[in-house]
């Protein structure tokens, strides 16, 4: 993994951007993504776009905008035994408003608890059944003594709009690659923040490095955010060349790689790459059609090569939707190394291209253009020399400078390395 000097920087920043953004209540729609765009928007240059309330996309139709200001439940001593204003979870996401008293035998059936895990506040959301209800610890909930309880939800459900958020680092070409990570949880660090906050730095690593392919990294609610971004943009989707999901990038647990619907794709072979020669312990899992917004861009009528990787998957870890996902899940040092391993996979994709070997009758004479050196002189000069002769005979246009890597063991980078050398002394030329 190369370290560079802004890494620690780059760790600082990611965590201070997860602190200020975790006490918000986000959800698919409404104040709290818009709070978090502006926020994001003060790291990076990004174009905010919205759909009204209504608009189609697909099979599905965007949902009314759901706000909140207060939720809470009274006991008969005026006691708020459940107050959104303790944590934004107490409330599943989307309720309609309600302003009642009833027995708790009544409000049983909109509680929310987990008996396995009877400490931490569930997360629940209900974006397209008018429902309301609220989510508690399981220990809370077997205290509360039957009687009559006050409960009020101010919240409303109005015709609004959709709004995601947009970063474009322009590339030497119009071919894109694409990071996607969702907007639309309230307070959760590592489903959620983790992933804005390192795809925050690779927008700004990208600002800082003209490259081939142009970054576009979406800042989108889950599910419907990703489905009215690809209905809306289906006539371009043929730029996208290469995508990942960004998501859980701030827990302790290993890397996963979850494949593109493709399982060698090009963003296959890169992660893999990456993950083989620099992240010891990881995963790598095929295709399924069921976790985060790969599912969308991995429909079968979308098809396009989307990979996911994190840390530890969807739903995979104790503290998943819950509680117990909240700062102290997430730590820097996670952060940074996930940050890396995103950047040397934009490294490689950036760098990585087929060549034409100018002179394939026999080796070329390396000796004679200095590019053999038989007296040494670099301590790398017998991997380099190595290298040139895999580049040279794997150079027929078919093979990528990934395949060669892969095929002979050696680090991708002195491969392009080589490679470079090679187009400079005319013994390779791009193929197109
Ligand atoms: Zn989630």
């Amino acid at each position: 993994m190369h370290i560079v000097a802004d890494d620690k920087g780059a760790g600082v920043r990611m965590s201070a951007l997860i602190e200020q953004l975790y006490p918000i209540c986000r959800s698919i729609t409404g104040d709290g993504v818009r709070q978090t765009l502006d926020i994001i928007g003060k790291s990076i240059p990004l174009d905010i776009h919205a759909v009204p309330s209504g608009t189609a996309a697909f099979d599905w139709t965007v949902p009314k905008e759901w706000k909140i200001a207060e939720a809470y439940v009274e006991d008969e001593d005026g006691r708020r035994v459940i107050d959104f204003a303790d944590h934004n979870l107490h409330v599943v996401s989307y309720s309609a408003p309600v302003d009642t008293v009833m027995t708790l035998e009544e409000l049983q059936a909109h509680l929310h608890s987990d008996p396995a895990h009877p400490d931490v506040v569930p997360y629940r959301t209900s974006y397209y059944n008018e429902d309301w209800g609220f989510c508690l610890a399981d220990a809370v909930r077997a205290k509360l003594k039957s009687g009559k309880y006050k409960v009020r939800i101010d919240s409303a459900l109005f015709d609004g709009e959709l709004t995601w958020g947009e970063a474009f680092v322009k590339g030497t070409t119009e071919d894109e690659i694409v990071i996607s990570t969702h907007i639309c949880h309230p307070s959760l660090a590592n489903d959620n923040l983790s992933g804005i906050a390192v795809c925050v730095e690779l927008v700004r690593a990208a600002m800082r490095q003209p490259s081939r392919y142009s970054l576009r990294v979406l800042f989108i609610p889950g599910t419907i955010g990703s489905i009215v971004w690809l209905s809306t943009n289906k006539a371009r989707l043929g730029r996208v060349k290469h995508g990942l999901i960004a998501v859980n990038l701030g827990d302790a647990g290993s890397m996963h790689y979850k494949q593109s619907r493709h399982e060698g794709a090009e963003i296959d072979r890169a992660v893999e790459h990456v993950l083989k020669t620099r992240v010891p312990d990881h995963v790598v899992r095929g295709f399924s059609p069921y976790g985060y917004d790969e599912r969308q861009f991995c429909s079968p009528g979308i098809n396009l090569p989307f990979g996911c990787l994190s840390r530890t998957p969807y739903g995979e870890f104790a503290e998943y939707h819950t509680s117990a996902d909240n700062l102290d899940f997430v730590s820097q040092a996670s952060l940074v190394h996930s940050l890396q391993t995103y950047r040397s996979v934009l490294d490689v994709l950036q760098h990585n291209r087929r060549f034409h070997n100018l002179m394939p009758e026999c080796e070329p004479q390396l000796g004679k253009r200095g590019l053999y050196g038989a007296l040494g002189g670099k301590s790398d000069t017998k991997a380099r020399q190595l290298a040139m002769l895999w580049v040279l005979n794997y150079s027929d246009s078919k093979h990528d400078l990934l395949d060669i890597a892969d095929r002979s063991g050696i680090s991708f980078d002195l491969i392009a390395e080589v490679a470079h050398l090679l187009v400079e002394h005319r013994l390779l030329r791009e193929a197109r």
